[in-house]
C-alpha cells in the first residue's frame, strides 16, 4: 500500500497478490501455461528518502519517488514525496515490471474462504436468539457452493433454482420485556405526532386504551373516515391474549415474512446473455429490504391488521366487551362515525 499523485490528487494505491501461487487461478486462460512462482527474483528496488529517512520502493518506470505520504492529512507528508528526478506527467505513469512481477510467500493458513454457517449450538454458546445481524446475513450453499441470502425470515433457501438446500435456526422467542427494554426508538416515536391541519384529532380513552383519533377529509373536505391509534399500556400489554402474547405468537407462527427488493428487483444475476454478445459484464445488484419488519404490514394484513379482526383482538384484552364488536368501529374509507 502506498501513496501517489494522479492528477494532482493525492490517493492511496494497493497491489494484491494471489495467495496460492502453486494453483493455476480459475481467471487464466483455459490454454494459459501455468509457471511455478519465483519467489526470489526480480525484487523491486528500495530507496531510502534522504529528507524524511524513510524507504519507498520503485514502483515506477520514469523512476524513484519518496512515497511518504498521508492522503487524509497532507501536513504529514515528506516535502519531497512524488518529486522525481524528472519531469513526470502524474496521469501517464507505469510501473516498473519487476514490481509487476515481484511475489510474496505466504506463510500463514489462510483458513476457509467460505465462513462457516451458524448452528443452533452457536446460538447456545453465545446466548443468541437467532434473530440477531449476522443471522440475517447470507450463506454459501453447502451443497452447490451458491451463494445466498437470507431473503426468508424462517430460513435460508439455495438461490440456485436447481438446488433444494434450505437451512433454518432453531430460533428462541424473544419475551416482550426484553424487546421493550431495547427499544430505543420508542422514546422519540411517542414525542412524535405528525399532523396536518386538515386532519382532525380526537383524544378519549377506550377501555383502558389511550385513542388518537384522526379524521381523514376527502377531496372536497368532507370526512371520508378515520383511523384510530390504540396507545396500549403495561396493564393492558400483560393481559391473557393481549399485545405481549401476539407478540409471542408472531414470533412462534409462520407469517411467510420475506424481506422484498428496496432497488434493481430481479437484478441479481451476471447478465450472461449480455456477456456473451458484447463481451460486457453486466451485474445489476438487487438490494434488498434492511428489516423484516418493513414487509410485515402487507404480509400481515390478511390475519392480523385486518381492522376487524385486530379491533376483536383488541376487545379480548377487555373483561367487558360489548355484545356487538361493530358499534363503535368503522375502517377507513367509510363515513359512519360512532
Ligand atoms: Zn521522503
Ligand atoms: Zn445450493
Amino acid at each position: 500500500m502506498w501513496s501517489e499523485k494522479y492528477n494532482g490528487i493525492q490517493r492511496w494505491m494497493v497491489r494484491l497478490e494471489k495467495i496460492n501461487l502453486e494453483e493455476k487461478s480459475w481467471w487464466s486462460a483455459k490454454d494459459a501455461l501455468h509457471s511455478p512462482p519465483d519467489f526470489d527474483s526480480p525484487k523491486t528496488e528500495t530507496r531510502t528518502c534522504t529528507t524524511c529517512n524513510k524507504e519507498s520502493k520503485l514502483i515506477y518506470k520514469q523512476g524513484w519517488a519518496c512515497l511518504n505520504a498521508d492522503p487524509a492529512d497532507s501536513k504529514l507528508n515528506c516535502e519531497k514525496f512524488f518529486v522525481f528526478d524528472q519531469d513526470t506527467d502524474d496521469k501517464t505513469l507505469e510501473f516498473a515490471p519487476a514490481f509487476l512481477q515481484e511475489r510474496t510467500k505466504f506463510e500463514l493458513d489462510p483458513g476457509p474462504l467460505v465462513p462457516p454457517i451458524i448452528t443452533d449450538q452457536d446460538l447456545v454458546r453465545l446466548g443468541e436468539y437467532g434473530f440477531e445481524e449476522r443471522c440475517k446475513k447470507g450463506i454459501v450453499c453447502p451443497e452447490c457452493g451458491c451463494c445466498s441470502r437470507r431473503i426468508e425470515w424462517r430460513q435460508w433457501v439455495c438461490e440456485n433454482p436447481s438446488c433444494q438446500y434450505l437451512y433454518s435456526l432453531t430460533p428462541h422467542a424473544v419475551s416482550a420485556s426484553i424487546a421493550a427494554s431495547q427499544g430505543t426508538r420508542k422514546d422519540i416515536l411517542l414525542k412524535q405526532e405528525f399532523i396536518k391541519s386538515s386532519i382532525r384529532i380526537r383524544n378519549f380513552s377506550l377501555k383502558g386504551f389511550n385513542v388518537f383519533e384522526y379524521t381523514i377529509p376527502g377531496v372536497n373536505g368532507e370526512d371520508i373516515g378515520f383511523i384510530r391509534h390504540y396507545k396500549s399500556n403495561g396493564d393492558i400489554n400483560h393481559l391473557p391474549g393481549g399485545p405481549d402474547d401476539l407478540f409471542q405468537e408472531m414470533q412462534t407462527h409462520n407469517l411467510g415474512l420475506k424481506r422484498n427488493a428496496a432497488k434493481n428487483k430481479g437484478g441479481m444475476f451476471l447478465d450472461l446473455a449480455t456477456l456473451q454478445n458484447t463481451n460486457r459484464l453486466v451485474a445489476r445488484n438487487e438490494v434488498l429490504t434492511a428489516h423484516y419488519t418493513a414487509n410485515w404490514v402487507f404480509l400481515l394484513c390478511p390475519a392480523y391488521v385486518d381492522p376487524e379482526l385486530m379491533y376483536q383482538r383488541v376487545l379480548r384484552t377487555s373483561s367487558r366487551s360489548p355484545k356487538n364488536p361493530h358499534h363503535s368501529w368503522r375502517p377507513l374509507m367509510s363515513s359512519s362515525r360512532p
